[in-house]
């Protein structure tokens, strides 16, 4: 094993910019390879809320406390429930205070980068494969030739890891949930009852088989989830997605029965739309070691976005594997210890995900969401 261990990290997520951050504060040089051509290729997603035991302590551990203040937003932790009908279920207004603070992903992603000298991230770098070089260590194979060998490979590159199958044999599986993604921009100044009736944070309404979470990002933008149970394939069938349009009155006419206020959101959608099926790796996904690899974030474990912890799991994955690897200076041994630890800690919050997406949309789906909410409202600090 080397002093100076090359290391190599597929993805520049959460997961891989926090790991190289924590690396580079502490002099261990890595490689980040980022198959996007540049941060800004496209829009990186919805907003996250970090938690304190996990994304905001692996900011912490990379002393980007104080400047994630500056893109946090304390004031979009509402919540709303909607009945299809328009009553209201749930309205907290008044969660400023709360210890969830939302961010957009883009500003993460920034930060994130602004924090690493720019050589360390390598842009359109798409991993094609990766090949054994003995001795536990590994080339690398992209578009433009071959890199290597490197004494570890850390991939942090999602649900479709390249990394992942020279670990493990499992793939992700279809949850039978498919999200139409919508946006609306600029909605205090375009659709000022709509930003009321979004409220600030998140809007969910529920009901006849389909739902709606619609959510308030940064900037005066909202992004909204429809959200079906469908067989695999049957999204792109509905919604002709040549046409704007026809989206928007597809989706319309699927959630017939709602509110007329709550269909406006449809209406109101800018030209962006995305299908976004849902995938996740079984609950206590784990792998036998193998010298050289391991997996962090998504690509370790995917799981549905109904537990709210997948960028807090990843970034929770980096620190923890910087750590070990700080502390102990002897890769094998850290990085075993990582994945044990990783392995069992992972276990609950996987579970609470695959159920959160089993009852999604079932007949008593909304019974439990407020029953949810009103457990949480009862613990808040
Ligand atoms: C619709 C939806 C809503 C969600 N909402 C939430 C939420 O509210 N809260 C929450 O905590 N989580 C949410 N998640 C989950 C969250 O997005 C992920 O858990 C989180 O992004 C995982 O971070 P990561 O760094 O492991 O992977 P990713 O964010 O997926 O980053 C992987 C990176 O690797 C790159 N990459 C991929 N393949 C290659 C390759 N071959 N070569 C080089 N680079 C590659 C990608 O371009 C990407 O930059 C949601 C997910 C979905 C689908």
């Amino acid at each position: 094993m080397h002093s100076n261990p090359r290391i190599a990290i597929i993805g520049a997520g959460p997961g891989g910019l926090t790991l190289a951050r924590i690396l580079y504060l502490h002099g261990i040089a890595a490689t980040v390879y980022e198959q996007e051509v540049h941060p800004l290729s496209r829009p990186q997603g919805g907003s996250l809320d970090l938690h304190e035991d996990s994304g905001l302590l692996a900011l912490e551990r990379a002393e980007l406390s104080d400047a994630f203040q500056a893109i946090a937003r304390y004031d979009d932790q509402g919540t709303r429930l909607l009945a299809r009908n328009g009553q209201v279920l749930f309205d907290d207004q008044n969660a400023s205070g709360g210890n969830r603070p939302e961010v957009d992903r883009t500003a993460l992603r920034s930060l994130l980068l602004d924090s690493l000298p720019p050589s360390m991230v390598r842009w359109n770098c798409a991993l094609l494969g990766l090949e054994d070089a003995g001795e536990g260590c590994w080339n690398l194979s992209f578009g433009h030739g071959n890199e290597g060998p490197f004494d570890w490979v850390v991939g942090a590159d999602g649900t479709w890891s390249r990394v992942r199958p020279f670990v493990s044999t499992y793939e992700p599986q279809y949850s039978g949930l498919c999200f139409v993604e919508f946006g609306i921009n600029d909605i205090d100044r375009s659709h000022p009852e709509l930003a009321l009736l979004v409220g600030r944070g998140m809007l969910n309404v529920e009901g006849d088989g389909k739902a709606l979470i619609v959510q308030r990002n940064g900037n005066s933008h909202v992004r909204g989830y429809a959200i079906f149970r469908v067989p695999m394939g049957w999204v792109e069938k509905r919604f002709d997605f040549t046409s704007v349009s026809a989206v928007r009155e597809g989706l319309v006419q699927e959630f017939a029965g709602y509110s007329e206020e709550i269909l406006n959101l449809f209406r109101a959608s800018s030209d962006e739309f995305a299908v976004r099926p849902i995938f996740a790796l079984p609950v206590g996904h784990s792998w036998v070691r193998r010298p050289g690899l391991t997996l962090i974030g998504d690509a370790a474990h995917v799981m549905s976005p109904f537990g709210g912890d997948g960028v807090n799991n990843a970034m929770l994955d980096a620190a923890e594997l910087a750590h070990l690897l700080i502390e102990r200076r002897q890769c094998n041994n850290a990085v075993a210890e990582y994945e044990r630890r990783m392995f069992e800690r992972l276990v609950p919050s996987a579970k609470s995900a695959a159920e959160g997406a089993a009852t999604f949309l079932s007949h008593d789906g909304q019974a439990l969401t407020l029953a949810m909410y009103l457990s949480h409202q009862g613990t808040r600090p």
